[in-house]
């Protein structure tokens, strides 16, 4: 391999390589760890070099390069993804999007962006204009927009808008691919669900059109309760109270409480705690609602409070286990589709201290559901499948965090349009080369 990857220095010696070891050990990785079973299987995997195209003419170059010499090309954002989504098993070039960081066009409810567009960075810019992204990970500061499409899937603002492959959520796409002639393809429509959430094995995002939102002051919000069921009620309450507009329904157990030191005086031990955020214009109904439900308020900040300090969205979504895993790195995760608020019970019944809940509300085919992302002390793998296997037994849907598999996360099967277009882009399956079963 390595007189190959010497041709494809010298082939690329005008782009931006990065040959250091410790560089190229960072820029290999992501949050596999936390997942001990992806700990022991990608811990050692490295690509050769790192490449930073800053234009699609450089992106071409890189492809037909790999094409060339058949070297495994890995894509990669910010490097935020918590299954080894970017993580190369075949080593060969990491093409760091970083710096494809242009916002083309700003429109109204639409915006035309490279993929090495920061999420914070974007939203901070179209504030401005009165819009802002429809959803976005907990990891929002750091990570690309490409990379959400690329390996995300649901964050704040799936309450209102679902997932990231709801049709429409992404509007159209453009992707270099990895023919003897790489060509560059532009989908648009339901097209783009060949692109969406393929872990970079599909073509190289190199610009995306995304539909916004419009933007609200986002209050931030947290409210305790004695009883953990009557604060996951209250998050399906709050999802369903259509006349207040709201971006994020967090629901966490009393244990998980605990990980999240940075927010110990709002938090009293024992108690169980939804963090949301509300728009400010309907704080009024919102009060209305803790107050059915036997709420306390105990932490509220105006947006314009909230801008000055960590946003509590850094304490829902994955960042909760991040927290929880700082404190106890045993801590694991799953990731599931409740669905109903009687399994979300049964599952806190039958499981008890072992399954710490912590609930995501979102819109799921036009419904209020609980989602979560439950935390459980590692011990073995056969007892994480286990406990997947007693979900799945009783109706819940498990997005396994535990496979760097495509077909292995939410969608169990990858679908034949996305199958084709893998054949016609990637004819010798060099993107991202393990990730896709079908293709091992
Ligand atoms: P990367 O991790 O760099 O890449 C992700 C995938 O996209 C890789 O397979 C990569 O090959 C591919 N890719 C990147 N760029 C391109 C491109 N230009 N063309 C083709 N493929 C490309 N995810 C959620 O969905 N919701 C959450 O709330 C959430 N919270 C998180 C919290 C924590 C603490 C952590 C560690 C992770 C979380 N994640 C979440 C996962 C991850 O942060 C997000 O999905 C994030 O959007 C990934 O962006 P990134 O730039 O880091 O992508």
């Amino acid at each position: 391999m390595s007189q190959t990857i010497d041709k494809v220095k010298e082939a690329l010696s005008n782009l931006e390589i990065i040959t250091d070891p410790n560089q190229i050990t960072k820029l290999s990785l992501d949050y596999y760890h936390f997942s001990p079973i992806l700990q022991q299987q990608l811990q050692d995997k490295r690509g050769d070099i790192v490449i930073r195209p800053t234009t699609e003419e450089e992106i071409v170059q890189v492809a037909q390069t790999c094409v060339k010499y058949k070297v495994p090309l890995t894509v990669r954002g910010a490097g935020t993804g918590n299954y080894g989504q970017c993580i190369p098993l075949e080593g060969g070039v990491i093409l760091d999007m970083t710096k494809m960081n242009q916002i083309l066009w700003l429109e109204q409810g639409v915006a035309c962006v490279e993929p090495g567009v920061k999420m914070a960075a974007f939203d901070k810019l179209a504030r401005q204009t009165g819009w802002e992204l429809r959803m976005a990970p907990s990891t929002y500061r750091s990570a690309t927009i490409g990379g959400f499409i690329g390996g995300g899937s649901v964050g704040m603002g799936s309450i209102t808008y679902g997932q990231l492959r709801d049709r429409g959520n992404l509007q159209a796409l453009r992707v270099i691919t990895l023919e003897d002639e790489p060509c560059l393809i532009e989908l648009r429509g339901d097209e783009v669900q060949k692109v969406n959430h393929a872990y970079g094995t599909n073509g190289i995002i190199t610009q995306l059109e995304i539909p916004l939102a419009p933007t609200y002051p986002w209050a931030e919000i947290i409210v305790i309760f004695d009883d953990f069921m009557q604060a996951a009620r209250f998050g399906q309450g709050l999802g369903e109270s259509d006349g207040i507009v709201k971006k994020l329904i967090t629901v966490h157990a009393a244990p998980i409480c605990r990980y999240l030191h940075q927010l110990k005086d709002y938090l009293p031990e024992n108690k169980h705690a939804a963090i949301v955020m509300v728009s400010e214009y309907d704080l009024e109904a919102f009060r209305d609602l803790v107050y059915e439900y036997n709420g306390e308020i105990s932490y509220f900040k105006t947006a314009e409070e909230a801008s000055h300090r960590t946003s509590l969205l850094e304490y829902t979504w994955n960042h909760t286990t991040l927290h929880a895993r700082s404190v106890d790195p045993t801590i694991t995760y799953l990731q599931t589709f409740y669905f109903t608020l009687d399994k979300v019970e049964h599952f806190y019944e039958h499981f008890g201290d072992e399954v710490m809940i912590h609930l995501e509300f979102i819109k799921f085919q036009g419904k209020v559901i609980p989602a979560g992302l439950q935390l459980f002390h590692f011990t073995t793998e056969e007892r994480v499948n286990e406990i997947i296997r007693y979900h799945e037994e009783n109706g819940a849907g498990i997005a396994n965090p535990h496979t760097y598999l495509l077909e292995g996360g939410g969608r169990k099967t990858i679908d034949s349009p996305q199958l084709n277009f893998k054949k016609e882009v990637d004819p010798y399956g060099l993107m991202n080369p393990g990730k896709m079963k079908i293709n091992n």
